[in-house]
């Protein structure tokens, strides 16, 4: 018998008709014998709508009723999805975070599953009956209901199928796979069939939002091979998996974009041993994480030019640090919170030299300005001004033939 997590992601459960839908997939699977366990998210929009909601109280709202408000999103689906398969002639029933219990360890809002008792749930498999849990959260060792990251039902689904054992797992979604970039908006891109964990990671962190990046995290970790295919169409989707399977006759596999980026710049900063760590260790007391840094060459050995960049939201919490930070010297300050920042990822780069020089060329032949680079063994990613993001997506993807 094989043991399956099939996870429906937002869009999959929107409205009363697709939870059927997906529960009449859910249905087909059961029927071939497999044991099941469903995981949910809430309806789509339905967590930001949460989210809106509880900052119209406060906008700085309680974490710890924030969770138990954002919970009740995936709680809503949960049920949605036991009645409609019992509706469906399925014996079905939805257990809440606290009642299996699913265990996370952290803070609120930023939770993550450690634990998950399975005797409870395995033995209602073994009687045939199918188990659906609540994605995105768990409960805390204080007894405190958590969440885990946005996105977080793809972390739920990979730590169940670890905790639980399973054969594999699936993420169903909107779109049917992986694709060398966000198909919704540039639709020359490709979907990928195969795509190692490495990879995988490294877009679904730089912006490829189809999967959760920490869920690829513990698949990577645990060598859990993961499917995404869609609940809309029964086409083939993507395989996540190793990397000894999988050929790499490209030098680019996708190009990943976030918008979420503010880059500084410290102008006439002294040029000497100690003055980056009085910079970027307050940045760091204050839990602000700090992505690129590029410091120019001093011109006259005495003073320097220092860039960085951040997450958006930090972007005030970084200027107000700066400003107070009496240990550090520098002529002017310069700033621009509209940028984003365009990655493009491929195993295919480690041996293939020329990526560098080909993004720097397909950038200028667009008159797109790089603003920052930064490069690893399989990815590279610059930063530009946020009104040319899709232009310069649309031309990476052509120039490294993912069209
Ligand atoms: P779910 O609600 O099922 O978790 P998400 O909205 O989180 O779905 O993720 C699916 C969306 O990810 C797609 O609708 C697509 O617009 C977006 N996306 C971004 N990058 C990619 C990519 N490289 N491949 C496929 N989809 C992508
Ligand atoms: N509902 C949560 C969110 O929107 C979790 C998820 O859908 O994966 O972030
Ligand atoms: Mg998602």
């Amino acid at each position: 018998m094989t043991k399956k997590v099939l996870k429906f992601g937002g869009t999959s459960v929107g409205s009363i008709e697709r939870i059927v839908h997906a529960a009449k997939i859910v249905k087909k699977e059961h029927s071939q014998g497999n044991e099941i366990i469903v995981v949910v998210s809430a309806m789509a929009g339905k967590t930001n709508e949460l989210i809106s909601q509880s900052n119209s109280i406060s906008n700085k709202f309680d974490k710890r009723e924030l969770d138990v408000l954002l919970s009740s999103g995936e709680q809503v689906t949960s049920a949605l999805m036991a009645g409609a398969l019992n509706e469906l002639g399925v014996k079905s029933k939805s257990w809440m975070n606290w009642q299996i219990p699913i265990l996370t360890t952290g803070h609120n809002t930023n939770s993550r599953i450690i634990n998950i008792n399975v005797e409870n749930i395995n033995t209602y498999l073994s009687e045939g009956g199918v188990a659906i849990i609540p994605g995105f959260q768990g409960i805390s060792s204080s007894g405190d209901i958590t969440t885990i990251g946005r996105g977080g039902s793809d972390a739920s689904a990979v730590a169940i199928a670890k905790i639980f054992n399973t054969d594999s797992c699936e993420i169903y979604t909107d779109v049917d796979g992986v694709y060398s970039t966000d198909p919704n908006k540039v639709p020359v891109a490709k979907k990928i069939d195969k795509i190692s964990y490495e990879e995988m990671l490294e877009l679904a962190s730089l912006g490829a939002r189809v999967m959760q990046a920490s869920a690829i995290q513990t698949a990577k970790m645990y060598d859990i091979p993961l499917q995404v295919r869609s609940t809309f169409t029964d086409r083939k989707g993507t395989k996540i998996f190793s990397e000894e399977n999988i050929d790499y006759t490209k030098m680019v596999t996708g190009v990943a974009y976030s918008k979420n980026d503010a880059k500084i710049t410290l102008i006439g900063v002294p040029d000497k041993p100690g003055v980056a760590a009085d910079i970027f260790e307050p940045l760091d007391k204050n839990q602000i994480n700090v992505d690129m840094v590029i410091q120019n060459v001093s011109s006259d050995g005495k003073t320097t030019d220092l860039t960085f960049t951040v997450k958006r939201n930090d972007f005030n919490k970084t200027l107000n640090t700066i400003n107070s930070n009496k240990k550090i010297k520098f002529k002017n300050l310069s700033h621009n919170d509209k940028v984003s920042k365009i990655s493009i990822v491929g195993a295919g780069m480690v041996t293939t030299p020329g990526v560098t020089f080909k993004t720097f060329r397909a950038l200028a032949d667009e008159n797109i300005n790089i603003l920052a680079i930064s490069t690893s063994e399989i990815k590279l990613s610059v930063i530009i001004s946020e009104d040319d993001t899709l232009k310069a997506v649309k031309k990476l993807h052509t120039t490294f033939d993912l069209d």
